[in-house]
């Protein structure tokens, strides 16, 4: 097997145990190099550090998939590490929906498995990874005799390991459109033509926070998608709720989704910005008890997370301006960059903008079947908080 050996000084993160080898981290290689192939890690002073998958392709070299020498990486190391995904989502509670894979916090590295009750959606995102796809669907078929898989690697990042963007079946076609319980209540998921694998199950977990907060209140919730916090909001008595994305079709699905519930009375949706919208219905005077953000990560790279920081300080202000005195501002951030500190500190300086105090009610981030493994930023990227406005 191809042998890669690491500089003298390699970063704490490596000897830590994060799963990415860059490609300036590699002193030699000895063997041949073929993108996607299996290689063996060391040290400088030649100690086994791991094996993974490399790309020459890639500024990210190789990502490890076992730090264990013996370990054979074939298609039953793969049925493997999935069966133990699955047992511990089931061992946290979660029996219809989870993310049941998720990447290199499974030690999978760029491998997403999205399980909406019977039906999985798949990303591979690595060279190295997307050579196993045939392999992980075997033991998808095996450990759970799936109704349909589908393929959502219609991501950018591919193109970074040299792979094309592409989506479809990767089963016996089916209707994609397909219907999930969560909380009690239903979601029409769009395994197609959704954001990402069609929904966020990172807020699953999330969502039940709102539960006693929104009884008997009139809510606003912003950057909607499907409408899931704002359906939970009425299924918990709220007295009203308004729900904003700027996408018509998401807002089309949200309007069904509030049906499929029986809640289209109470909880409405309507197409904005809601960056001017907020702003505007401050000027009117507009209030109300509960406000919830779930913004889109404002950047994706280091060089711009003054953006995002500049994005999540404004709407908050423009959110905490819309809370009544005593009311509640339930807030998320999804980008890894904008770590929880950070965040926390955003959301002080737009209460001091608005000269507002604030009560810290809960701090979470994504649900469990999302692991942080701890020390890896990077897997830890939700931030969810619910202040009292006072
Ligand atoms: N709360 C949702 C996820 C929200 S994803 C859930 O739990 O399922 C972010 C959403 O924000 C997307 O649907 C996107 O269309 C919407 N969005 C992006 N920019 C926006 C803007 N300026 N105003 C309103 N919605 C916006």
């Amino acid at each position: 097997m191809t042998q890669v050996f690491l500089r003298r000084k390699i970063s704490p993160r490596v000897a830590n145990g994060h799963p990415w080898i860059f490609a300036n981290e590699v002193d030699r290689i000895e063997g041949e190099v073929n993108g996607g192939d299996t290689v063996q890690v060391f040290g400088h002073d030649k100690k086994f550090i791991g094996q993974g998958y490399i790309n020459p392709k890639s500024q990210i070299l190789v990502r490890l998939l076992s730090r264990n020498r013996e370990e054979v990486i074939d298609e039953a190391f793969f049925g493997r590490r999935i069966r133990a995904c699955w047992e511990y989502r089931k061992k946290l509670g979660y029996t219809e929906n989870c993310r049941l894979i998720f990447g290199e916090a499974d030690a999978m590295p760029q491998l997403i498995i999205d399980k909406f009750n019977d039906y999985f959606v798949l990303q591979t995102l690595a060279l190295g990874m997307d050579k196993w796809k045939p392999a992980i669907v075997n033991a998808l078929n095996e450990v759970f005799s799936p109704k349909g898989i589908y393929e959502r690697n219609d991501v950018p990042v591919r193109e970074l390991e040299g792979l094309p963007q592409q989506k479809g079946f990767i089963s016996a076609p089916f209707d994609t459109n397909v219907i999930i319980n969560e909380n009690g209540l239903k979601f029409r998921v769009d395994i197609e033509n959704g954001q990402k694998t069609g929904y966020f199950l990172d807020q699953q977990d999330n969502r039940r926070a709102i539960q006693h907060i929104v009884k008997d209140a009139d809510v606003l919730g912003a950057f909607t998608y499907t409408g899931t916090f704002e359906i939970h909001a009425g299924h918990y008595g709220a007295k009203s709720v308004t729900g904003l994305d700027i996408s018509e079709n998401a807002v089309q699905q949200a309007r069904r989704n509030a049906e499929l519930n029986g809640l289209s009375d109470v909880v409405k949706f309507e197409t904005a910005n809601a960056f001017d919208v907020l702003k505007q219905w401050t000027k009117d005077g507009r209030k109300y008890d509960v406000v919830m953000l779930d913004p889109p990560a404002f950047t994706k790279s280091r060089e711009t997370i003054q953006k995002a920081i500049t994005g999540y300080k404004e709407i908050n202000l423009r959110g905490m301006k819309l809370v009544k005195p005593g009311g509640f501002l339930v807030t998320s951030s999804c980008t890894n960059l904008v770590q929880p500190d950070l965040f926390l500190e955003i959301i002080d300086m737009a209460a001091k903008d608005v000269r507002r105090t604030i009560r810290q009610v809960c701090f979470q981030t994504q649900s469990a079947d999302h692991p942080v493994i701890r020390g890896m930023e990077n897997t830890h990227y939700l931030k969810f908080l619910i202040v009292q406005v006072l």
